[in-house]
């Protein structure tokens, strides 16, 4: 992918990994798998491997050359901590986080297990920072809410949830510990359709346990047609980090509402 990036919480896509496979419902219609399949065969483009799982450790210091701050959605095209990344690779992710630290970075993954393995090996110091977000995928209650008490217990500044695509009515939510919840609904052919009340839900969740909130879309077969506000305005609140962006910077931490 580009670096530039039309999701709308994020401004860039950093894919030191590529390809993936699938683990729970929400895998079901993978925009990366989608996109990367189209390439297989073709030689020397980047996805002429198709989504097959392929580190690339050229693409790792692509953010030290990237010199105006960005935030920056790492592995768009992959999980990091699927089971084919060793953890001498996430630990060169981290280092890299680390040295380029005026970019603000997401990682997102549906292997919460693994990454709450992988970041409590590595020293504190290095992934405790606030300008390294880590968050789970949520899509249901079964596969995506065991995901936010392992979220909970993972070492971090901030952690955060995207809830996309969000596939049925998640009941209760516990957000302690949660800075950040993206809500968002499936889009593209087969889009399976999202309820305006599992939204609301949340977002009534949100604002009682005081955590930003931000809707990312309704989806659906033509997305732009169902646009993304909500009760008439759109969601797009971020956590906020201390203004000064850059190493060693305050692990103190306000959340706008
Ligand atoms: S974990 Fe993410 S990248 Fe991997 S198959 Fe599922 S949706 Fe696609």
């Amino acid at each position: 992918m580009s670096d530039g990036s039309a999701i709308e919480w994020t401004d860039a896509t950093w894919n030191p990994v590529r390809g993936c496979t699938k683990v729970s419902p929400g895998c079901k219609h993978c925009y990366a798998e989608t996109f990367a399949e189209r390439w297989r065969g073709i030689p020397d483009h980047p996805y002429g491997q198709g989504f097959d799982l392929r580190l690339v450790p050229e693409k790792l210091d692509e953010p030290l050359r990237w010199r105006r701050p960005r935030r920056i959605f790492v592995n768009s095209m992959s999980d990091l901590f699927q089971v084919g990344v060793d953890a001498d690779f996430i630990r060169r992710v981290f280092n890299t986080m680390d040295a380029a630290s005026w970019h603000t970075y997401q990682v997102l993954t549906k292997r919460a297990d693994r990454m709450l393995a992988a970041t409590k090996a590595m020293p504190r110091a290095l992934v405790e920072q606030p300008h390294i977000w880590l968050g789970v995928s949520v899509e249901d209650r079964r596969y995506g809410l065991p995901r936010i008490d392992l979220l909970r217990q993972t070492p971090a500044a901030v952690r955060f949830l995207s809830i996309e695509p969000l596939l049925e009515d998640l009941g209760p939510l516990d957000l302690a510990g949660i800075h950040w919840v993206i809500v968002g609904g499936e889009s593209g052919p087969g889009a399976r359709p999202m309820s305006p009340a599992w939204v609301t839900s949340i977002q009534r969740q949100c604002r009682a346990q005081r955590v930003p909130f931000f809707f990312k879309q309704w989806g659906g077969v033509q997305k732009s047609k169902a646009g993304r506000e909500l009760g008439g305005r759109t969601w797009d609140e971020f956590p906020a980090v201390p203004a000064s962006q850059g190493k060693r910077r305050s692990s103190a931490l306000v959340t706008l509402q």
